[in-house]
């Protein structure tokens, strides 16, 4: 390693200006860059093909069996904008490496890779590669590639969910392809190849005496690996962030450069490598990767093996990287490359020895979907039909449960479930787990806080107080007092009260179709229930007014909305006793409805006419879901006066809330406690903050917004092909499409839905229906959900909708 480092060329700038003239008839100026064994320059032309004189004694490189190396390009020379790469390797390097990368290169350009790769450019004598000899007398191999536009990953700052996302993608789809390619010289043996990390471990006598356990305990994880169960491919083996070039207007990296590491080992280095370096500086580095790994898995699924191993590997690498900067500033203290990634590397050795040991495995098994509990923690599992059985005996039979042969599901993650014969099903309806089944920042947020304390609001607790300055953060003023209780129809429940303490009156209009809760005052508001089988009707104090659907109300078309809110304003001139309006901002229940442009907006107008308050049901439609927008009512350019909130809240965790204006808070405050044992808990607004910093962190909203429009791109052009599908309705990952026999008459295929329904559940597709006519099919899947995704539900319901008989 170190000879190597010593044998680096040490060719002037001027020296390489006469050899891009000699050797390539290029007239330039030359910069260098940066490099540890080798000298690379950056020529910019200033005229080409001309002769100029030289002290350099070049010659066209000979194949060793003494015929000149033929270049597959033209002799003349190009690059886009007149820049090129010189690169004049180490003495020891053999031809047969260079060889090996001018191949790797044309073999990546040729395959189906997002990626630029550099073209070789052949000597005025069409060699790939030709040979000078230094002033020292030392030969030296040399090649000219075209340069490459982009700004290194390293000086990009922050590095966003879609540029990790292109990061993993780059690297997944260049180890694709190079499982297809192979070439004798990269099966060397190579100090930087961490299957020799051995080699740094030696050194690390020479580190820091501090220092040294640190780096030896992680020298004692590589040491475990069993290299035996790796995938094995030739690898670039050094996408650090200074060879990773980003497009930045476009945030998706742009090519790999330097191919001087390449090497035949474990596929799953490259990726380790490449997350070493991603990992430096970073406000949460296992968070980062893990959106890495995330993107490198769904282009390219890693192994279970691989996946738990990523980590040890990549801190194998800060390792080997520390150790060798130790050796070779002994013996070059004035080269700086050495010790470009050597501060950060200690710095982000020092964070990592904090981490729990299996806490970067767990991130990384949760951004490949797969559970990330091993199921040998799981309890003894019982016989699928015998419990079915049993929950027939125990449970009452109104509690229903889906699909035709139902699912026993045991474990989650991400947009995953598992069945208890580890079938993976992708799971398209669950807007609970928001963030992701079984995100693992959340459960350790709620676990650790469960493992600390956990108790009522009668105490003060920084948890309660956080969390509600966050929560009120994401809303509009005045919304600015928040009321933390257990569920979504608690938090109706409450609104209702606040809504009736506030204005001394007591009814409250509804939209058909609409569910607000499973209370005894829920089901009362909830036309969906009383309505519905079992129901007793409407009661006096409650006015329906009719769904504001403007595919298949009424009214119809773009204007529908200030017509529907007519009949708001019908039902409040009508009663004279209304103390609320409540209203979700896109009607679930009611079949995946999107509210017509100017229906809150002029319904609101009309109940705030008589001194009515307006409730905003986000149960189901809020954090980010809508895409463009936090919270789905504003959509409607609107600010309700009380907002109720629940299932994504927690991901899972039962928790809601209810947010509102000082003056009805005030109202509200009328000498009798309002008290919930549970509701606001440090528990709860630890997990509640959790799914806000996930959201934030994996921008989530900007994935609900981009995925959204993908999918509903998507479905709309499969209502080209299939008369079935009557209308595609949504915003963000909040989607509906609504199947019809025929599409004059509206007649709905309800069966034809169930049918779909079933049939992509034994595809391994979860979705379900809704709608008052059981219709529609409903798309609201944990935000994680990827294009990957959208691009297999969208080929299973084509290929299904193509054996669909209507009934
Ligand atoms: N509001 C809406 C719009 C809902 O969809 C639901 C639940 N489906 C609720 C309130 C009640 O929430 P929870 O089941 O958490 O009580």
């Amino acid at each position: 390693m170190t000879t190597a480092v010593q044998r680096a060329p040490r060719i002037t700038s001027d020296g390489a200006v006469r050899i891009a003239a000699k050797l390539y008839g290029l007239r330039v100026s030359a910069e260098p860059l940066p490099s540890e064994r080798d000298q690379n320059f950056l020529l910019r032309l200033i005229t080409s093909r001309e002769e100029s004189p030289s002290s350099l004694t070049p010659s066209p490189c000979l194949h060793p069996e003494g015929e000149e190396k033929k270049s597959g390009y033209g002799p003349e020379p190009s690059s886009a904008d007149g820049q090129f790469v010189l690169k004049i390797a180490n003495a020891e390097e053999a031809f047969e490496f260079l060889e090996l990368q001018n191949q790797l290169i044309r073999f990546l350009a040729a395959s189906k890779i997002e990626l630029e790769f550099a073209r070789i450019v052949p000597t005025k004598t069409a060699a790939d590669i030709a040979k000078i000899k230094d002033e020292n007398g030392s030969e030296h191999f040399v090649r000219l590639l075209t340069w490459l536009d982009g700004v290194c990953l390293a000086e990009v700052k922050p590095h966003g969910r879609r540029l990790l996302a292109s990061l993993g993608r780059s690297l997944a789809q260049m180890d694709a392809a190079l499982a297809e390619f192979d070439h004798p010289a990269a099966h060397r043996f190579f100090y930087w190849d961490l299957r020799n990390a051995n080699i740094a471990r030696e050194l690390t006598g020479l580190l820091p005496h501090s220092r040294r356990k640190l780096v030896e305990r992680f020298f004692g994880e590589w040491e475990k690996i069993d290299w035996s169960s790796l995938r094995f491919s030739v690898i670039h083996n050094d996408a650090n962030d200074y060879n990773v070039l980003v497009d930045e207007s476009e945030r998706r990296v742009n090519t790999v450069l330097d191919y001087g590491d390449v090497v035949y080992s474990a596929t799953v280095c490259n990726l380790a490598v490449a997350l070493a370096y991603l990992m430096l500086d970073k406000p949460d580095p296992i968070g980062a990767a893990g959106q890495v790994v995330a993107a490198y898995h769904e282009t390219y699924p890693l192994t279970g093996r691989e996946i738990d191993v990523v980590y040890a590997l990549a801190v194998t690498r800060l390792c080997c990287s520390v150790c060798y900067a130790a050796k070779q500033t002994r013996c070059a203290p004035d080269n700086e490359y050495l010790n470009i990634s050597n501060a950060p590397a200690w710095a982000l050795l020092d964070r990592l020895s904090d981490i729990a040991g299996d806490w970067p495995t767990r991130v990384f098994r949760y951004a490949c979907g797969l559970p990330v509990v091993s199921q040998k923690y799981a309890r003894q599992r019982r016989a699928s039909a015998d419990l079915i059985e049993e929950r027939k005996r125990h449970t009452g039979p109104s509690l229903s449960i889906s699909y035709q042969s139902p699912l026993h599901i045991v474990s989650g993650s991400r947009q995953y479930l598992y069945d208890s014969a580890g079938r993976r099903y992708l799971d398209c309806v669950n807007n609970v787990a928001h963030v992701g089944h079984s995100h693992p920042y959340v459960v350790r947020a709620a676990s650790e806080q469960m493992a600390m304390l956990n108790t009522n609001t009668r105490y003060v607790h920084e948890n309660l107080i956080e969390y509600a300055e966050r929560l009120t953060a994401t809303l509009p003023e005045p919304l600015s007092v928040v009321y933390l209780v257990c569920s979504g129809s608690e938090a109706n429940e409450l609104a209702l009260r606040l809504a009736r303490g506030h204005t001394g009156r007591n009814d409250a209009i509804v939209v058909e179709g609409a569910y607000h809760g499973n209370t005894s005052a829920m089901i009362d508001l909830s036309p969906y229930k009383f309505d519905g089988p079992g129901g007793r009707g409407c009661p006096s104090w409650v006015h329906k007014v009719p769904m504001p659907d403007a595919y298949r109300g009424a009214h119809r078309g773009a204007g529908a909305g200030k017509f529907y809110a007519a009949d708001v304003a019908e039902a409040v001139r009508q009663g004279d006793d209304v103390a609320a309006f409540f209203c979700e901002s896109a009607l679930a229940c009611g079949g995946q409805i999107i509210l017509p442009p100017e229906y809150l907006r002029e319904a609101f107008a009309a109940v705030r006419a008589v001194g009515g308050v307006c409730v905003a049901d986000e149960v189901q439609t809020g954090f980010g879901r809508a895409g463009e927008h936090f919270w789905m009512f504003e959509t409607q350019d609107v600010v309700p006066d009380i907002v109720t909130l629940g299932k994504p809240i927690g991901n899972g965790h039962p928790l809601g809330a209810v947010i509102t204006t000082p003056e009805i808070a005030a109202s509200f405050a009328n000498g009798m406690e309002y008290f919930n044992t549970f509701g606001g808990n440090p528990v709860s607004c630890a997990t509640g903050l959790a799914v806000l910093n996930v959201i934030r962190d994996e921008e989530l909203q900007l994935n609900a917004l981009e995925v959204g429009e993908y999918l509903k791109a998507g479905v709309r052009e499969l209502q080209d092909r299939h008369a079935l599908i009557g209308d595609v309705r949504g915003a963000g990952l909040f989607l509906g499409i609504e199947l019809v026999r025929d599409r004059e008459t509206l007649e709905p295929a309800d069966s034809e839905a169930t049918h779909v329904v079933e049939r992509m559940k034994e595809r391994g597709i979860l979705l379900s229906t809704d709608g008052p006519l059981h219709n529609v099919i409903k798309i609201k899947p944990p935000l994680v959900f990827s294009r990957v995704n959208a691009d297999l539900l969208i080929a299973s319901l084509d290929s299904l909708l193509k054996k669909t008989r209507q009934y």
